[in-house]
């Protein structure tokens, strides 16, 4: 029986977690679940998984949230708030198994801490190991901590790697990754429409139902750029050594080009239930609920080379990503700031990949060897993109 923590249980990986967890009571128990501030979400959740531990990081939300737990029949359970208490749950004794499923930059420290204190590290908060890339890597093996992806590209990819594959080392024989991508939902739109689409139209994927950032990033195809950087460090590549191809069928979700010609690809239901499954059981595999594949239903897939003019975000990756240094961090951080603004319809969809290579231009590779050295660039760069921002709409 394993202890799991789920960092972000009230988002869309959150709830795909709890709903594997929920059909192997046997294997997982819910030690730890966290949320910001949705604390109706993660009251239902803490009354069906009994955890012992709950975080709610909002500090004014959370003396409501103690206030329902304490009339309810799980008053027992430790409720804690604030952000340290994140690094708190992710590190307890008995969790032997923390998914890192908080969006953004703030899913860092937590998920650094498991990786430090040794866990297995379920990683699907991409965002965390694009900021902190090497020192991420480096506190992985230095705990002998066990990473494996739950972006279902990145699972794919670590399912196409030779056995016992080890997460941030280069497989010899694999030639090239081949990265797929929906292509989101304006693959087709005429590019002169793009600057009016809504948030509303931005946030409908054709194929995954995601939360709201990732949504966006797979619209502007930023989350393919974020990907590139992660497979880069989880599968130690170089950046050319990835082709990403959009495959909008969804269905493959990655594969591995190796020196003999062989391509393995894995396939499967575009439903976040599989990565979670495999990363939850490996090296074993156990039923995840996910309806099996109908070959004949899909009966024919696409492969398609990117549009850089249509999907600037990307280009914008691979520039960050071999610059180096705090580049990664900085494309990070200005995209976050620029997404939220587009969300909340202070700039135009177009607006996003402008305000993250305006921001990129007032930055230089400098070092990220340290933690603090990438804080300050991520603080940095979100200053610098919001005076972009202004500057945009003065
Ligand atoms: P959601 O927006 O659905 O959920 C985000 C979770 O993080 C929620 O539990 C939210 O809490 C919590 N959260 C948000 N802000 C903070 C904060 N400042 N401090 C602590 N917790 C916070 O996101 P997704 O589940 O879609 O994505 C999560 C991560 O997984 C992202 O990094 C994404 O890129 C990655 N991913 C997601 C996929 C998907 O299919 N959704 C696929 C592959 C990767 P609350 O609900 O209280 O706001």
């Amino acid at each position: 029986m394993k202890g799991i923590c789920i960092l972000g249980a009230t988002g869309s990986i959150g709830v795909s977690t709890l709903d594997v967890v929920g059909r192997h009571p046997d294997l997982y128990k819910v030690v730890a679940l966290t949320a910001n501030g949705n604390i109706d979400g993660l009251f239902q959740q803490c009354m069906q998984h009994r955890p012992e531990y709950a975080v709610v990081v909002d500090e004014a939300k959370a003396a409501d949230f103690c206030e329902k737990i304490a009339a309810s029949p799980i008053a027992d359970m430790s409720v804690l708030s604030g952000p340290r208490a994140l690094e708190q749950v992710a590190t307890l004794a008995n969790v032997d198994t923390v998914m890192a499923a908080i969006v953004g930059a703030a899913g860092l420290l937590p998920t650094l801490a498991a990786a430090k204190a040794g866990k297995t590290v379920l990683l699907a908060n991409k965002e965390a190991l694009v900021m902190s890339g090497q020192i991420f890597m480096q506190a992985v093996s230095a705990s002998g901590a066990t990473l494996l992806p739950i972006d279902s590209e990145h699972n794919a990819i670590f399912q196409c790697m030779p056995a016992n594959y080890v997460a941030g080392h280069r497989a010899k024989q694999a030639r090239r990754i081949l990265l797929t991508a929906s292509g989101g939902p304006f693959r087709k739109t005429p590019l002169e429409a793009l600057p009016d689409v809504t948030p509303e139209q931005a946030v409908a994927h054709p194929k995954w139902d995601m939360g709201r950032k990732i949504s966006v990033d797979s619209a502007t195809m930023m989350n393919k750029g974020l990907e590139l950087i992660e497979a880069c460090l989880l599968f130690d590549m170089e950046p050319d050594d990835i082709q990403v191809v959009i495959h909008p069928q969804s269905i493959i979700h990655s594969m591995v080009d190796y020196v003999d010609g062989s391509v393995l690809a894995q396939m499967g239901n575009p439903d976040m239930r599989t990565p979670i499954a495999h990363a939850m059981a490996w090296p074993e595999r156990f039923d995840s609920g996910v309806a099996p594949l109908n070959i004949f239903e899909v009966a024919h897939m696409d492969f398609e080379q990117p549009d850089l003019q249509r999907f600037p975000c990307l280009k914008l990756a691979y520039e960050a990503i071999k610059a180096g240094g705090i580049m990664p961090t900085v494309l990070n951080a200005a995209n976050e700031i620029a997404v939220d603004a587009f969300l909340s319809e202070k700039v135009r969809f177009t607006d996003i990949a402008l305000i993250i290579e305006q921001s990129m231009a007032r930055f230089a590779p400098e070092s990220a060897d340290t933690l603090d050295l990438v804080l300050a660039a991520d603080r940095k760069a979100r200053d610098v993109a919001e005076q972009v921002i202004q500057a945009l709409s003065a």
